[in-house]
């Protein structure tokens, strides 16, 4: 599988000047599945997969292939290298990114994301989907992704806060609360934020604080954003069961990857009525049909490092997690997860993607085939990025809301939008991916007119 990019490349360069030059970046994955994590899917191009993805929404809306060559190139691409003297006196080099796909709604939203897997071909799909998750819910904001190719876990503290204030030193002046306002993502947390705020605020003497979202309370940020995707996923899954006529009380739920998202949804679902059968992290997972506590299944993860040191349960690996009976399974970890290869393996009634890509478009179409509904990303983990809009307002208003007004604002934005989805689903006879899709598109296309 191959890709062929045609990028605007903005330089990261010590001058700080906006040169813009073109480039062609050619993406060639030759894979064999057998060596690879089942969490690091790197053969697969995210960014392909999205632009499939755009292509089915925009064949069903009829928009013309102008209007859809421009949703798919990205305003900007920033690709820079980030220098770094380490604790042990040497001196290192990680690759950055910022992709700020499309600002027609609103300043570019999302995440920066810390891995070793990520490229631009991933950034710019994640680019693309903020893009598409900020017009599904109708929040006046637009897309954009950033990231640093490295392993966080390999850096102490210090060196992950040299990272970080590397990064904002490259960035600083293509961000701002008004031109693009990024946010946690995988391996980033509040803590990270804080030290990039402080290093723009440092930079640029923007006092705002509006720069950055998922910042920790002290510092300027939300009530509630730390839950805030775990919430949005769960109001969706509540739509979505009742939608299907489906119960709650003891209706199953695996999960595969229990970082923040999985964790609170896991919790928020049990107390409501589900039963969670099924967890995985990056170590693999536990299967117990008769059901697990996500909160004691946390406290193992975190005294002894893994779910899989809980004490009951079978253990599998995370292929295989995605494969037990159950009625909803919730991939909430990486992209690539459910592929053309275990698609029919898959026995949920439900898919609930609270990561961002986990279903690849040939998956997409068999589960479909089987009558399986799949809450689209861009849908059920949105309840992130609207919780950092509201930071990002109470920063520019000086206020500060309490947890409860933040989620009486998110809950009707997420129902608003499933029920947008689901009336497009109906009205056009497509899944609900496409669906999400297609509303987002049209506004995005409105906007961009
Ligand atoms: N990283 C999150 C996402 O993928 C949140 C982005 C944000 O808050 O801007 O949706």
């Amino acid at each position: 599988m191959g890709v062929l990019l045609q990028w605007m490349l903005s330089d990261g360069s010590k001058k700080r000047k906006h040169s813009v030059n073109t480039a062609v970046i050619v993406i060639n994955s030759v894979y064999s599945n057998d060596c690879l994590d089942f969490f690091n899917q790197k053969h697969m191009s995210a960014f392909s997969n999205a632009m499939q993805q755009l292509d089915s929404a925009a064949k069903k809306l009829g928009l013309d292939a102008v209007v859809v060559k421009k949703l798919k190139e990205p305003n900007y691409v920033h690709e820079f290298e980030i220098p770094m003297a380490m604790d042990d006196g040497s001196q290192k080099t990680f690759k950055g990114y910022r992709v700020q796909c499309s600002n027609a709604r609103g300043p570019y939203k999302g995440g920066i994301r810390f891995h070793s897997q990520v490229d631009l071909d991933e950034v710019s799909a994640l680019a693309f989907w903020m893009a598409i998750k900020t017009a599904v819910v109708n929040i006046p904001m637009g897309g954009g992704k950033g990231g640093v190719s490295i392993n966080p876990k390999e850096l102490s503290q210090s060196e992950l806060e040299k990272l970080s204030r590397g990064w904002v030193q490259k960035m600083a002046q293509h961000i701002g609360p008004n031109i693009d306002v990024p946010a946690p993502d995988v391996n980033t947390n509040p803590q990270i934020m804080d030290w990039m705020v402080d290093e723009y605020e440092k930079i640029t003497g923007d006092t705002t604080r509006a720069t950055f979202t998922g910042k920790s309370l002290e510092h300027g940020g939300s009530e509630g954003r730390g839950t805030a995707t775990g919430q949005g996923g769960f109001y969706v899954l509540e739509e979505l069961v009742r939608a299907l006529g489906m119960h709650t009380d003891g209706t199953t739920v695996v999960i595969q990857g229990f970082g923040n998202a999985g964790y609170h949804f896991g919790v928020l679902a049990r107390v409501a009525g589900y039963r969670i059968v099924g967890v995985s992290d990056s170590k693999g997972g536990i299967y117990d049909p008769n059901g697990l506590d996500p909160e004691a299944v946390m406290k193992t993860k975190q005294e002894k490092g893994s779910v899989i040191n809980y004490e009951s349960g079978i253990k599998l690996t995370n292929k295989e997690i995605l494969e037990q009976e159950c009625d909803v399974l919730v991939p909430a970890a990486l992209e690539n997860q459910i592929t053309a290869e275990n698609a029919t393996n898959i026995k949920a009634k439900i898919v609930l993607e609270l990561a961002n890509g986990p279903t690849t478009p040939e998956a997409d179409v068999i589960l479909w085939s089987k009558k399986i509904y799949v809450a689209p990303d861009v849908l059920t983990n949105a309840g992130g990025v609207t919780v950092s809009y509201f930071e990002w307002d109470q920063n520019l208003k000086n206020e500060h809301w309490s947890e409860s007004e933040v989620f009486a604002k998110l809950e009707p934005i997420m129902k608003d939008a499933f029920k947008a989805v689901w009336d497009a689903h109906k009205q056009h006879t497509v899944d609900l991916r496409t669906a999400a899709l297609m509303v987002a598109v049209q506004r995005i296309v409105d906007a961009m007119k």
